[in-house]
This record gives C-alpha cells, structure tokens and sequence, in this order.
C-alpha cells in the first residue's frame, strides 16, 4: 500500500486536480481525468506530492 504525502511538509492533506463526469449506472461523481496540479491544505499553495509505503500493521 502507498499513501501521498506532500514533498514540502510531508502533510497528507493534500488535493489533485481533476474532473469528474457523471455516471448515471453507479448515480455518483466518478474522475474522468486528474491531473498534475497538487495542492497542499497546511501548506496552503501548490506543491509536489510523494508516494510513500505505508508499513501494514503499523499502530497510527
Ligand atoms: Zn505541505
């Protein structure tokens, strides 16, 4: 398993930009299309996100 974490202050509270369509079988917003824009929320502006491993069985 992975998790993403910012690359400036390593928050997991971050966002990609994307689009979503509607789908009417599954009646929900589903991603259409993501891309490279990241945002960090503690950071508070654009930022490069990091895949890291989450450790299974790790106490939080
Ligand atoms: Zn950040």
């Amino acid at each position: 398993m992975v998790t993403m974490i910012c690359g400036c202050c390593g928050s997991k509270n971050v966002r990609r930009d994307a689009f979503a369509e509607w789908s009417e079988e599954y009646q929900c917003w589903e991603l259409a299309e993501l891309y490279d824009d990241s945002h960090c929320h503690d950071c508070g502006e654009q930022v490069a996100i990091e895949e890291i491993e989450i450790q299974m069985g790790a106490s939080m």
